[in-house]
């Protein structure tokens, strides 16, 4: 058999991430290899920690990204803060919450889990109800912005709860970073990881991570070794320090990879973090008024819908899978299925960093009335695009 290049079709990726990446980021991709101690990549990576600083809106000196991609740093915040006996109230409201618990658990730590219902944000109540009946819990755990639903939850009052209550807080922000505020130390965040390849639109396969001075604290004062030794950060930190000249080899970085997040990271700043947020909610109204002319329903209420990940309920009858499919191998268009409890039931339109443009918003919603029109589903009023365009040129 012969193996020739590979070269991927063009698509619009419009599901839970990847998101479209910017030709500039592409090109950063492409520049030379230098070494991972090289003093030029050295200078390059306290910039990446800057932009970090911005993106995260924190001060924390530890913020960095993990070489791996999101899990990764979900798993990098709960191996270095949780040891064995402790207990950790989890808030699960999706998938990603699960993914929690069974960090927690592999920790030889016990999850305590508050559980809502998918679609809904972690409710308030019934976490400090749980607080007040687990006295000393380590930590507190939630998923900010959950992909699998469109949701977001309040991370303000959460961690005030949870610091109420002496409590660290660890905050998922792989879908919020860059498309919605996260604000890690208005909010006290002690520990908050993210992924490259959602509103940040970079390549996936780092994960930005950032932990309070608090969080710090905490891991130098384990009873225990960190149980994985590649995201023990007092190790990491050798190589990620700020005292360049002292850096020592933890593992070797990936290179072009940083280079393109540096590349992401600075067209967040020449956009303005705010713009970039007003941007994802413009382009979530447009998107809200074209699913509205044909008659589609977000699964979210309002005051909690996520801009960037679009739960979209498949009508009755409708082939789902179908849909998505004719929109992939038609128009080049991706969105996403649902997942878990809402496989079947939902689609997830995302309008993620370069991915959230009146361009990705009116072609979607174009497809999507021609798809679903040929195949005989009454679409509504139709003229989604129309509708969209109203709300972008208002
Ligand atoms: N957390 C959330 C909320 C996510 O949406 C994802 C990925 O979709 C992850 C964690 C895991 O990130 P990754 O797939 O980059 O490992």
């Amino acid at each position: 058999m012969t193996v020739s290049s590979f070269h991927p079709p063009r698509r619009m990726l419009m599901g839970p991430g990847p998101s479209d990446i910017d030709s500039r980021v592409l090109q950063a991709l492409g520049r030379p290899v230098i070494g991972h101690l090289d003093p030029e990549f050295i200078l390059m990576m306290d910039e990446v920690k800057g932009l970090l600083h911005y993106a995260f809106q924190t001060t924390n000196q530890m913020t960095l990204p993990i070489s791996a991609p999101g899990s990764a740093g979900m798993e990098s915040c709960f191996v270095n803060l949780v040891e064995p006996g402790d207990s950790v109230v989890v808030c699960v409201n999706g998938v990603f919450g699960g993914r929690m618990v069974e960090n927690v658990e592999r920790c030889g730590a016990t999850a305590i889990k508050v559980e809502d219902d998918w679609g809904t944000p972690v409710n308030l109540n019934k976490l400090e109800d749980t607080l007040k009946a687990n006295p000393g819990v380590k930590a507190v755990a939630f998923v900010h912005a959950e992909t699998s639903t469109g949701v977001q939850s309040d991370a303000a009052a959460i961690s005030a709860l949870a610091h109420e209550h002496g409590a660290l807080v660890i905050m998922d922000a792989v879908t919020s970073l860059g498309g919605t505020p996260v604000m890690v130390d208005e909010w006290k965040i002690d520990a908050c990881y993210s992924g490259t390849q959602k509103c940040l639109s970079c390549v996936p396969g780092i994960s930005p991570v950032t932990f309070s001075d608090r969080a710090l604290d905490t891991i130098r004062g384990r009873n225990h070794k960190v149980q994985s030794w590649f995201l023990d950060m007092n190790l990491i930190m050798g190589y990620w320090s700020s005292e360049g000249a002292t850096r020592s080899y933890h593992h070797t970085a990936p290179v072009n990879t940083l280079y393109a997040l540096h590349e992401s990271l600075v067209m967040l700043k020449e956009e303005g973090i705010e713009n970039a947020w007003k941007r994802h909610r413009r382009n979530h109204l447009a998107l809200k008024a074209g699913l509205d002319a044909l008659g589609l329903k977000l699964i979210v209420d309002e005051a909690h819908r996520l801009p960037q990940l679009n739960a979209v309920q498949v009508p009755d009858s409708v082939d789902e899978a179908l849909v998505r499919r004719r929109l992939l191998s038609e128009y080049g268009i991706e969105i996403g299925a649902g997942l878990g409890a809402l496989a079947g039931k939902v689609w997830r339109i995302g309008l993620m960093g370069q991915s959230s443009s009146p361009r990705h918003v009116t072609l979607a919603l174009s497809a999507l009335e021609a798809v679903l029109t040929d195949m005989g589903v009454s679409t509504g009023q139709g003229g989604a695009a129309a509708a969209a365009q109203k709300v972008l040129l208002a």
